[in-house]
């Protein structure tokens, strides 16, 4: 029920291209991802695609590659 702050790790998967970098999402080793657009905000799974609003890159995001095993 309220567990979802348990032991986990929010990070921050940024582009580096400028300083500071911008920020394209938070999320955490649940796999759950929050994505920050203008002033809403979006909950994805998983995976995400995003493209960096600055510099036009585009990054995909595999939360199943950086979570270590369980
Ligand atoms: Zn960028």
């Amino acid at each position: 029920m309220g567990d979802r702050e348990h032991e986990s790790v929010s990070i921050r998967w940024v582009c580096d291209c400028s300083r500071p970098p911008i920020l394209l999402a938070i999320y955490d080793d649940s796999g759950r991802i929050e994505i920050k657009v203008r002033d809403r905000y979006y909950i994805a799974r998983g995976r995400l695609q995003a493209t960096c609003p600055r510099c036009g890159t585009r990054h995909l995001l595999d939360i199943h590659q950086h979570a270590p095993p369980a």
